[in-house]
C-alpha cells in the first residue's frame, strides 16, 4: 500500500504529517475511518531521543550493573564477541546452505567442528553435538543418550539418581525422557550423602545426574567413589555443566567419571542471557556414547575441507533444527580463543577467589548452613533475619532500592530462606563492596527496624506489588474461574 503525500515531495520545513490515503477510503469501513487528522506528538528530534534513553537507562544490565544472581552465572560478556558474531560472512549464512553447498560455508562447519574439539578438550569429553538451544534442552538430550546406551544394550533400566539439591530441570529431562527419579538428601557437609546414595543403587539404575560444584558451591571430593559404584552396575555419569564456571581450566569432568555433560554456553562462555534466551546446551560425551549423538554432525575430510555427516544409523536423530544456536556458539568460540587455556584458568581463579570474599565478609551477619570453602557461589540463610519477620525477599527489595540487582532467593529449595550469590570472575573489589555494604546494613535494620523490611522497594519508579493480593484476584479470580 503505497502512502500519497499530499505533495508529491514533503517540504522540509518542520514535519510533514502523511495524510491518509484516498484510496485506501474506498476499501475500510466507513466506521472505522478518522474523522479527524491524526494528532501526531510534536516532537523533536532531541525529546523522542531522551526520551528513550531515559527508558534504555530504565533497564538493569550487566553492562550497567553488578548481577549476583547465583547458578545463572551473570559474567559480563565481551564486546569482542558480539563482534565476531555480526561478521557479515557469518551472520547471513542461510542454515540450508551447508546440505546445498557445503563449499560455502567452510568457515561455518570449521566453527562447529572446531568448538567440537575446544569443548572435548576442556571437558575431558571425546565428541560433542552443538544442537541443543539450552542447559534444559540439553540435560533431556543428554538422558536421550543415555536410554539410547542402555537400549543397545539391553539394560532394562528405570531410574536416575538425583540430589535434592538439583536444579529442577534435572529431575524435569529425567521423567520426560521417560525415567522414574530417585532423590538422594544432602549431608551435613552439603554433599549428596554416600551412605544414602549407596543404598538407592540397583541394576535398574540408569544413571545419576550431578551438578559440580553443586548448587550450594560445594565440591564434592566424592566423585569418583560415586561414579565406580555406577559404572559397577553399568549406570552413566551425567554432568550438569552449569557450574563449570567454578571448575575452568582445574578440573575435567571427563576425568572425574562423567560420560555424558552438557555445559551452558551462555553461562560459561559469556553470551547475554535471562528473560528466556537465547542460549546454547551443547552436549559432549565419551567415546562409547558417541554414535548415539544427534545428526547431523561435522566431519573433516582428507582433504581438510568439512562436511556433514548423517551415517550414523544409531542416532537420536534431531533435536532441534539444523546446528543449534549458531551466533551464540559463534560467541563462545570467540571467547575461547581470545581467553586460551591461561584465561579460561584464570576465570575459575577469579569466580571462586570472589565468591569466598564474599563469603568471609557476609558470614557475621548472616547464617552460613554449609559452613567450609565455597567454589563459585556461595549460599547463605536469612533465618537470623526471619526471627525478626524478615525473609529473604524482604532482603532482596531492600537490595533493590539500592540499586542492586537481588542475588537469588528460595533456591536452593534445600536451604530455608536460601540466599544464593555468584559474583562471577568478572567483578571487581570496587564493584563488590557495596553490595556487601548493602548487605550488612540489611542484616542490620533487620534488627533495629525489621517493620520498614514491608515497604522495599520505597525508591522505585514501581512499588512493591501485593503478591497475595496478585495471587487471589488475579490468578484466582481471573484465570482459574475462566
Ligand atoms: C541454569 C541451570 C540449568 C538450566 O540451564 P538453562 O540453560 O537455563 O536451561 C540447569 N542446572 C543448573 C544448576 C542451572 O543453574
Amino acid at each position: 500500500m503505497q502512502l500519497i503525500f499530499e505533495k508529491s515531495v514533503p517540504e522540509r520545513k518542520g514535519f510533514q504529517v502523511p495524510k491518509s490515503d484516498v484510496s485506501m477510503k474506498a476499501t475500510i469501513p466507513g466506521a472505522y475511518i478518522r474523522k479527524i487528522d491524526c494528532l501526531w506528538p510534536e516532537v523533536s528530534e532531541l525529546d523522542v531521543v531522551r526520551h528513550f534513553t531515559r527508558l534504555s537507562n530504565l533497564n538493569y544490565s550487566l553492562d550497567a550493573n553488578f548481577y549476583p544472581l547465583g547458578s545463572c552465572t551473570m559474567k559480563y560478556n565481551p564486546k569482542f564477541t558480539e563482534k565476531a558474531a555480526s561478521i557479515k560472512g557469518f551472520a547471513n549464512l542461510h542454515p540450508v546452505l551447508p546440505q546445498l553447498d557445503g563449499s560455502l560455508v567452510q568457515g561455518g562447519l570449521e566453527v562447529l567442528f572446531e568448538m567440537d574439539q575446544l569443548l572435548s578438550e576442556i571437558t575431558g569429553m571425546d565428541n560433542f553435538t552443538m544442537q541443543p538451544l539450552a542447559g534444559a534442552h540439553g540435560e533431556l538430550t543428554g538422558v536421550m543418550l543415555m536410554a539410547a546406551y542402555h537400549r543397545a544394550k539391553g539394560n532394562k533400566k528405570k531410574y536416575i539418581i538425583i540430589p535434592d539439591s538439583a536444579h529442577g530441570t534435572n529431575p524435569a529431562s529425567a521423567t520426560i525422557a521417560g525415567y522414574d527419579i530417585v532423590s538422594v538428601p544432602t549431608d551435613k557437609n552439603g554433599v549428596l550423602s554416600l551412605k544414602d546414595f549407596e543404598a538407592k543403587i540397583t541394576d535398574e539404575l540408569a544413571g545419576v545426574m550431578l551438578t559440580s560444584p553443586n548448587t550450594l558451591g560445594i565440591f564434592n571430593s566424592n566423585i569418583d567413589k560415586i561414579a565406580d559404584a555406577v559404572h559397577k552396575v553399568d549406570g552413566l555419569m551425567y554432568y550438569d555443566g552449569a557450574n563449570l564456571n567454578a571448575l575452568l581450566g582445574r578440573a575435567r569432568p571427563g576425568d572425574l567419571g562423567f560420560d555424558i555433560v552438557h555445559i551452558n554456553l551462555h553461562k560459561t562462555f559469556a553470551t547475554p542471557h535471562g528473560g528466556g534466551g537465547p542460549g546454547a546446551g551443547p552436549v559432549g560425551v565419551k567415546k562409547s556414547l558417541s554414535k548415539f549423538l544427534p545428526i547431523s554432525r561435522v566431519i573433516k575430510k582428507d582433504d581438510h575441507t568439512y562436511a556433514l555427516d548423517y551415517n550414523y544409523p544409531e542416532s537420536i536423530g534431531y533435536v532441534a533444527p539444523f546446528y543449534g544456536n549458531f551466533s551464540v556458539i559463534l560467541k563462545a568460540y570467540a571467547y575461547i580463543l581470545m581467553l586460551g587455556k591461561e584465561g579460561l584458568r584464570e576465570i575459575s581463579d577469579h569466580a571462586v577467589l570472589n565468591a569466598n570474599y564474599i563469603m568471609a565478609r557476609l558470614k557475621k551477619y548472616y547464617d552460613l548452613p554449609f559452613d567450609r570453602t565455597c567454589m563459585h557461589e556461595c549460599v547463605f540463610s536469612a533465618s537470623k533475619q526471619e526471627k525478626n519477620g524478615v525473609h529473604a525477599n524482604d532482603i532482596a527489595k531492600f537490595l533493590i532500592d539500592k540499586g542492586f540487582h537481588p542475588p537469588t532467593v528460595y533456591f536452593p529449595l534445600i536451604v530455608k530462606e536460601a540466599i544464593m550469590i555468584e559474583p562471577t570472575e568478572t567483578e571487581s573489589k570496587q564493584e563488590m563492596d557495596p553490595f556487601i555494604e548493602a548487605m550488612i546494613e540489611a542484616a542490620q535494620l533487620s534488627e533495629s527496624h525489621p517493620d520498614q523490611f514491608k515497604d522495599f522497594p520505597k525508591n522505585t519508579p514501581v512499588s512493591r506489588p501485593d503478591e497475595v493480593k496478585a495471587a487471589k484476584d488475579i490468578i484466582c479470580n481471573h484465570f482459574l474461574k475462566k
